[in-house]
């Protein structure tokens, strides 16, 4: 693997130089907000912040996207499937719980029985550059409760580690070094900058406040379908979907097909598993009629049939949920409350 080391000075302009030909999501600032936007032409990203509002995904999952076209010709009915070639582009700051959030929705989108081409084009033309937290930015970031680690570089193609020599970068993947490539000379990353980096791993582990039994609670789930604990826990929910919508993870969608005249198209759109539409059936039955079942299932799906299906737990310990949840309803508190049963 080949290590450099990048001057803290340096960062953001290398990053800026690189928007100038290639397509470059970051985080910026926008108003109060940080955000993950594609750089303009000039801008610069930001490097140190905490992290952004939304989550990356939907660079590789959008809010919306057509999947396919369909009209009427002399043939009859035709289709045009829709799978649209995306230029190669760099996702620069995505911190370790995001970018593990990609290894996990690569696992649903990239399925060995089930590939979904918009998603997959995507993401094998996007390199991820992560950056570690160092210092976790907040009291809410649990993932290393969770199976991740502020200094994790998994889904990452470019680990850059900051450190007080400047940011220790490491190409881990053939992307990674594709990008190295277009970096010029940069000083070389002697022995001892290893030794650093364990010492600062250590340290920010450390400084990771919020704890739960994530991986503990599953057993408990399993046999506890119709206990209860869940007449309560959503007793405040509003359905917002702000809690899924952010989540680096949900990656909940409808169909439908928008059709004018003798032609239209089957659009894509995230959906949210609060929504009391989301499972509503045509018959006008609903499987989950209240917001019960709709946090049971939220719940379960992180914690139990994510694990049973893919082996990993599907939250990476963000903190967005529990700090845009406008009634400070906390995925901390229930699950180590469930722990407690
Ligand atoms: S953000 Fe809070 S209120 Fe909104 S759906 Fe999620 S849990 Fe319910
Ligand atoms: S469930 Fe909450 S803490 Fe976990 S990944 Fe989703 S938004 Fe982040």
């Amino acid at each position: 693997m080949e290590k450099r080391v990048i001057k803290k000075d340096a960062l953001a302009g290398i990053v800026q130089k690189l928007a100038e030909d290639t397509l470059v999501y970051a985080p910026v600032q926008e108003e109060d907000q940080v955000l993950f936007k594609a750089l303009k032409q000039g801008m610069a990203p930001l490097i140190d912040f905490a992290n952004a509002k939304n989550a990356p995904k939907n660079f590789f999952f959008p809010q919306t996207e057509t999947m396919l076209k369909f009209f009427r010709s002399e043939r009859g009915r035709e289709l045009s499937e829709v799978v649209e070639g995306s230029p190669e582009a760099i996702l620069f700051g995505v911190r370790p719980c995001d970018a593990r959030s990609f290894v996990l929705l690569d696992a649903v989108f990239n399925d060995p029985t089930y590939k979904d081409p918009y998603y997959i084009e995507r993401r094998e033309k996007t390199t991820i550059v992560s950056l570690g937290c160092v210092n976790p930015p907040y009291t809410t970031c649990f993932c290393t409760s969770v199976g991740g680690h502020p200094l994790s570089s998994e889904g990452a193609d470019v680990m850059l580690t900051e450190m007080e020599e400047g940011y220790l970068a490491e190409f881990l993947t053939e992307k990674g070094e594709k990008l190295l490539a277009r970096l010029g000379d940069l000083s070389a990353a002697d022995q001892g900058l290893d030794e650093k980096k364990k010492e600062i791993s250590a340290a920010a582990e450390g400084k990771i406040k919020s704890h739960i039994p994530g991986k503990e609670i599953k057993p408990w789930l399993d046999e506890n379908f119709e206990h209860p604990f869940w007449d309560t826990i959503h007793k405040s929910c509003l359905a917002c979907g702000t809690c899924t919508y952010l989540c680096p993870t949900c990656h909940c969608f409808d169909i439908t097909d928008e059709v004018k005249g003798d032609g239209g198209q089957r659009i894509r759109s995230w959906d949210s598993c609060m929504s009391w539409l989301f499972t509503m059936e045509t018959s006008g039955h609903n499987p989950r009629p209240s917001q019960k079942e709709r946090w049971r299932q939220r719940l379960m799906h992180k914690f139990r049939y994510f694990v049973d299906r893919y082996g990993a737990i599907a939250c990476v310990g963000c903190g967005r949920c529990v700090m845009y949840c406008p009634v400070n309803i906390d995925i901390r508190k229930i699950v180590t409350d469930i722990s407690k049963q």
